[in-house]
């Protein structure tokens, strides 16, 4: 489809009133006073990914790039028998709508939640078809939000522009936000550069223009580097910012030997700068606020350039970012409530999020979570609902 009919299309059938993409158990479970969201969460079934995704998981900084020897040393020293269960559990699940009952029964943190279940797709960055297509997630999770008070957001990958038939990415986008039978749709994207792309690729570009004039939110992977492409060697195309200020085509070369360096590239918030300055009223959620491994040498050194680079970005109007996944690790979130405490930025535009079930792999989950809940104390309010709404609705309610 092209990127012209694209836009004409979605710009005469999407609203721009966000209320008008929540499903009715969104708005019944928004009349609860302490309903709060949960704005980074995953449901996806072992369908919708690979095998190899979930040895990942388990293995966790298990990297190809590593020497065999490191990597022995790495496996022989895990002691991770509980998440590995807990990993096992979702394997067995068969659809999303039981993923995601698991998490309300077993993760989530109160029984008034709205949860932002995010899609992945690894077609294009791991060469790899999924058994349940795009299109098909697209409709199961519609068919869930009749059910359940959950705002889907769609993956989006612009390798899949020039894609022909149902896998096209501008066909995919408009069929998640056209409503099924039961009035239900879409509410938001996501964009994972680290599989492979810049945040300002050109693909992404028209996308972009949608979500602004749309109010539609993009949330993006700002955080670790285990899930990453492993494809080097290519052009990429995108936009930047020159001397001038001004905003001109991008043609970067691809040549980064090791994985996790690559991911950290192409996870760098700056590159962010020059989509917020085309469409600087442009909903966007900067995903685990930098990542673990940023905050922990913020702790240390005092100061952080992904983290300053974040921050500097919130000064726009609707940029936020979500402590999702660094909630499992102590001592992130120790220096995280320091900053948010002194930082009025932070106070107004850092949101909530678990990461669910992604996290269960990375360290105690479920001790640490409710560690985190229990240190929120006030500042719940802000983290887990207004920031959530003012990001995801514009205003509160
Ligand atoms: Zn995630």
């Amino acid at each position: 489809m092209n990127p012209e009919d694209f836009k004409q299309q979605a710009m005469a059938t999407i609203s721009d009133n966000p209320l008008d993409r929540i499903s009715a158990k969104v708005t019944q479970m928004m009349t609860h006073p302490d309903t709060v969201f949960d704005i980074h969460c995953h449901i996806f079934d072992k369908y919708c990914v690979t095998k190899n995704y979930f040895l990942l998981r388990l293995l966790g900084k298990l990297d190809p790039d590593k020497k065999l020897d490191d990597l022995l040393d790495h496996i022989i020293n895990l002691k991770k028998d509980n998440e590995f269960d807990e990993l096992f559990e979702i394997m067995q699940k068969e659809n999303m709508g039981q993923v995601l009952e698991h998490y309300l029964q077993n993760f989530a943190c109160q029984q008034n939640i709205i949860t932002i279940p995010l899609m992945m797709d690894l077609d294009e960055g791991w060469y790899f078809k999924a058994d349940k297509s795009q299109k098909d997630q697209i409709k199961e999770l519609k068919e869930l939000m009749q059910n359940k008070a959950i705002l889907p957001f769609l993956s989006v990958d612009p390798r899949k522009a020039q894609k022909q038939g149902n896998n096209n990415l501008y066909k995919l986008f408009l069929e998640a936000f056209t409503p099924d039978a039961n009035n239900n749709q879409f509410f938001g994207i996501k964009v994972y550069p680290a599989l492979g792309y810049l945040p300002s690729d050109i693909w992404l570009w028209h996308i972009y223009e949608v979500c602004e004039a749309k109010k539609i939110p993009v949330v993006a992977h700002c955080g670790g580097s285990l899930i990453k492409s492993y494809q080097n060697g290519y052009d990429l195309y995108g936009y930047q910012i020159d001397d001038n200020g001004d905003i001109v085509s991008l043609r970067h070369y691809l040549n980064i030997q090791n994985g996790n360096k690559r991911a950290a590239f192409f996870n760098d918030p700056k590159h962010w700068e020059v989509v917020l300055k085309q469409f600087p009223k442009l909903k966007l959620n900067l995903g685990h606020f930098g990542g673990i491994d940023h905050w922990l040498n913020l702790a240390k050194t005092g100061r952080d350039q992904n983290i300053e680079t974040i921050n500097r970005l919130m000064a726009y109007e609707n940029v936020y970012a979500d402590f999702s996944y660094n909630i499992a690790v102590k001592e992130s979130f120790d220096v995280f409530f320091e900053n948010y405490d002194n930082n009025i930025t932070i106070r107004n535009k850092a949101m909530y999020g678990t990461d669910c079930w992604m996290v269960l792999a990375a360290g105690d989950f479920k001790k640490n979570h409710a560690k985190f809940i229990q240190r929120c104390g006030p500042r719940k309010e802000k983290l887990m609902r207004e920031n959530p709404m003012m990001y995801l609705f514009g205003q509160i309610i």
